[in-house]
């Protein structure tokens, strides 16, 4: 039969604990049949002329028995399942025929007209396993689906397996009506006991599942809602960290900054309900009482809230302060690092922040106003070998520049102005400290953009490998040839 007309496989995980298997080949595939077996707890003989080291030292101390010289027919007795792992396609065919015989179910390695069961793609959370196969005809598709999954599911499903396993039967117990069991399924799973065994505090889950398994009332006791605080970076979805994709996933409503590009929020889930609550500029105070609102009334419907930064949360994005709003109004919180646009900037633009002949600290800056430039430590900015990565300054770079050359810091600093970093629009600027503001205006820098100031800024000119090569001057060290004003 063909692969396109057969039936579907059935499905089935077997328990091998004590049962005999025996693996036919002594190779490095053989070897990981082996060992993944023995995980599941078989009685691995493997049988082969010759073993793989591995293979020979699980012998030696007899976790695995070793059947040497050609396949026997008879070695098949008393086996469960067969594995034939050789690169020898008469043996393997020899072994799926006797297996057949002697009805033990057979997988020879990559063959799947010989095989009468496959060994799926696998992905482990403790006691939780999901299996992903293609019938064995495209391994490498259900390997790949595998990789998502990973990404998915993290190791908290592990914990939350285990916790769910042991209250099993009193769990059956609390709700014996199967409709009563799903609709209180639904409320645990998603509610907060996740989010308590992500951040570990594993006795506050076993107190929820604990408080949900007394009897008494079931409406409504689970609709307790929580907030993610999650780090957006700085808008090419490859830089999210796992976490945040996963909160995404999960998450009821998502409250996001105006910075946080598309692509990012087009990875959370469809039926999430997206409030733009960017600050706009209008009332800043405003804007973060309406955030702070916001958070508070969803979660407290019992929505699981994603507050959505561009950036990192913590860095210049007022994370604290909304945290302390919700910890002051007794909401559950976690907060998901994102990769702050210092960060991301820098790589993107081709420049280490700290080198170890140029810089050796680096600090961020915020210079959205006038205010917030009068209580920076100018002396201490103005030093050379360090680096700056000013955030929010495209208005002040004027200010900036007469400020450090006051405070001694040599007009012939490099410096990259890096706008809508790690973005397909991202474009560099780059050239002294001297010629920052008239620079800015030539090319008319608008925000987002972070300004990277210090001796490290010159590497731009060579290890620029994002989008285009810098706009302006060449920079100390650079060829001043390297106008590149066309681009
Ligand atoms: N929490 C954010 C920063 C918020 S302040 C973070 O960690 O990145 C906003 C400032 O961040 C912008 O004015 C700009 O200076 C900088 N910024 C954010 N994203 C940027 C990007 N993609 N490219 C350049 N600068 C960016």
């Amino acid at each position: 039969m063909s692969a396109e007309t057969a039936p579907p496989l059935y499905p089935l995980f077997a328990d091998l604990r004590g049962r005999s298997v025996l693996v036919v080949g002594g190779g490095a595939v053989a070897r990981r049949k082996a060992e993944a077996l023995l995980q599941a707890g078989a009685r691995v003989i493997v049988n082969a002329p010759a073993l793989e080291p591995d293979l020979a030292a699980w012998a030696s101390d007899g976790r695995i028995t070793h059947r040497a010289g050609r396949f026997r027919r008879e070695w098949l007795r008393g086996a469960w399942l067969a594995i034939a792992a050789t690169d020898d396609p008469a043996i393997n065919r020899e072994v799926a025929e006797a297996a057949e015989a002697q009805r033990v179910w057979v997988n020879v390695v990559d063959d799947v007209e010989l095989s009468r069961f496959q060994v799926p793609a696998r992905l482990e959370r403790g006691a939780l396993q999901i299996a992903v196969s293609s019938g064995g005809g495209a391994p490498m598709l259900a390997r790949l689906v595998r990789e998502r999954l990973e990404a998915q599911f993290d190791e908290s499903f592990a914990a939350l397996a285990t916790l769910l396993a042991r209250r099993r039967a009193r769990i059956r117990a609390r709700w014996p009506d199967i409709g009563a069991r799903r609709r209180a399924f639904e409320r645990l799973l998603t509610g907060p006991l996740q989010g308590l065994l992500r951040r570990r505090h594993h006795l506050e889950a076993e107190r929820l599942l604990e408080a949900e398994l007394r009897p008494g009332d079931d409406s409504g006791s689970a609709a307790i809602g929580s907030v993610a605080l999650v780090g957006a970076g700085p808008g090419d979805p490859g830089l999210l960290t796992l976490r945040a994709l996963r909160v995404l996933n999960e998450a009821d409503v998502i409250l996001h900054d105006r910075l946080v590009s598309a692509e990012v929020l087009a990875l959370a889930r469809r039926d999430a309900e997206r409030i733009t609550v960017g600050k706009q500029a209008g009332d800043h105070r405003t804007t973060q009482a309406r955030i702070h609102a916001l958070m508070v009334e969803h979660a407290q419907a019992g929505k699981r809230v994603v507050r959505l930064k561009g950036g990192d949360p913590f860095v210049f994005g007022r994370g604290g302060e909304e945290l302390e709003h919700l910890r002051a109004h007794g909401i559950d919180y976690e907060v998901v690092p994102g990769i702050t646009a210092a960060l991301a900037c820098a790589a993107y633009a081709g420049i280490p922040l700290t080198h170890r002949d140029h810089a050796q600290s680096a600090r961020l800056v915020t210079a959205h106003c006038k205010a917030s430039l009068d209580t920076l430590d100018w002396a201490a900015l103005a030093q050379e070998h360090q680096t700056l990565a000013v955030y929010m300054g495209v208005a002040m770079l004027d200010t900036l520049r007469a400020r450090l050359l006051a405070h001694g810091r040599d007009p012939r600093t490099p410096f990259a102005l890096v706008e809508n970093g790690s973005r397909p629009e991202q474009r560099v600027i780059a050239g002294t400290l001297d010629e920052l503001p008239a620079l800015a205006e030539r090319y008319a820098v608008r925000a987002p953009a972070l300004l990277i100031l210090g001796e490290v800024a010159a590497f731009a000119q060579t290890l620029h490998w994002f989008g285009a090569a810098p706009l302006g001057t060449a920079v100390a060290g650079g060829s001043p040839g390297v106008l590149d004003e066309a681009a």
